[in-house]
């Protein structure tokens, strides 16, 4: 239904841009009033129309209204959505919430928290249909701070965190390394057999799992930040490419890679979550984070766990060194030793 409704839709808003442009901004959803499609969807389609004016002919539009005509509802744990699509028909549909970071706005809206913007019908490319509800909230200005937590992605924990009064806390989720390592094994198996459909299953399940872990990592950093009086600082892990050397060693260990998508998946969570907490967020350049010695700014490479500094002796957990370079980061830590 919702495919044949949208081609209509955009059958209608095709005959807005043929029409001139005087008589389109006259336009009223009455002109279209021989057509299912409710009037509260066709005023969207007008505006759309009219938004666009580059576009020459629609090859899909999307349906589309404003916050007006459509409603949140909840029993228990259910989620469902009210709205009249076709003239005179109201309906409200159940909903299967795509990500558990929405079910919280969804709540915030419910609550009068957050405030309902648009609801627009799409189709993926898979040919699922999704109600895309725009959402928007208030959001406190970030904190002026000098006070900053280091952030930094372990290589043996999922993160570690230097806070500004030097406590060190390490995020053990044991299970993400693990279920690096036994995905990839699988997957690998699976592969080879060339069981294609049970890769993919096998894909989003990781998938799951590690969004969760990163969802209750971020969650919680975000907390201490704010309790703290904090700002965030984070390695910017976005366009870097690693050398050639640590690639080809890393991405033979899922355990090891730090490409791996979960990273910068953290990195997009605590960002947002942040911004919700008024909690600031500044990004370094990752160069040397790890083997810096936070203590006299010597070179050094890890072993495993263990930093130990050839020139001045100091000795800390690898990424808890790290996490304190970034903490501490003042926009230089290049060796001149060179
Ligand atoms: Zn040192």
């Amino acid at each position: 239904m919702f495919a044949r409704l949208e081609k209509i839709n955009t059958e209608v808003a095709n005959t807005i841009l043929a029409l001139p442009k005087s008589e389109r901004r006259q336009l009223t959803s009455k002109a279209f009033a021989d057509i299912e499609i409710g009037s509260a969807w066709i005023n969207q389609t007008i505006r759309n129309a009219n938004a666009r004016t580059q576009v020459k002919c629609f090859k899909r539009l999307p349906l589309e209204t404003n916050n007006q005509n459509w409603r949140l509802h909840r029993v228990g744990d259910t989620f469902s959505l009210g709205f009249g699509l076709v003239r005179g028909i109201k309906k409200r549909i159940p909903i299967e919430v795509h990500a558990a970071s929405h079910r919280d706005w969804l709540e915030a809206l419910l609550e009068g928290e957050a405030k309902a913007g648009s609801l627009k019908l799409v189709q993926s490319k898979k040919g699922i249909w999704y109600a895309c509800l725009s959402v928007s909230m208030e959001v406190p200005d970030a904190k002026e701070t000098d006070r900053w937590i280091g952030v930094d992605r372990g290589q043996n924990v999922p993160a570690v965190a230097a806070t500004p009064d030097g406590p060190v806390i390490f995020w053990k989720a044991k299970q993400v390394r693990h279920v690096r390592r036994i995905y990839a094994h699988r997957r690998r198996k699976l592969q080879k057999a060339g069981k294609h459909q049970a890769v993919k299953k096998l894909e989003s399940k990781e998938r799951r799992i590690v969004t969760h872990i990163n969802h209750c990592i971020s969650k919680d950093l975000v907390a201490m930040a704010s309790r703290l009086g904090a700002g965030i600082r984070l390695e910017d892990l976005s366009g870097i490419r690693r050398s050639t050397k640590q690639r080809k060693k890393t991405k033979s260990d899922a355990g090891q890679n730090r490409d791996y998508w979960p990273f910068f998946q953290f990195e997009t969570f605590v960002a947002y979550k942040a911004v919700q907490a008024g909690v600031a967020i500044d990004k370094i350049r990752p160069h040397y984070t790890s083997k810096t010695c936070h203590h006299c700014g010597a070179i050094n490479d890890r072993k495993k766990h263990a930093y130990v500094c050839t020139r001045c002796g100091h000795k800390a957990h690898a990424d808890a060194n790290a996490a304190m370079n970034v903490r501490d980061w003042h926009g230089l830590c290049c060796p001149l030793n060179l």
